[in-house]
């Protein structure tokens, strides 16, 4: 578990990690907040 401190916003996508976990292994970044981890306007 891990928090979201309240002035940050972040990727719902990504859960603010600024990439996806593929299954059959390695990471993509993330397109919404290109990898920036943060929730984009
Ligand atoms: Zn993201």
């Amino acid at each position: 578990m891990k928090t979201t401190a309240k002035s940050t916003a972040a990727c719902p996508f990504c859960s603010g990690k600024g990439y996806f976990q593929l299954l059959l292994g390695g990471s993509e970044t993330c397109p919404s907040c290109r990898g920036s981890g943060k929730e984009r306007r």
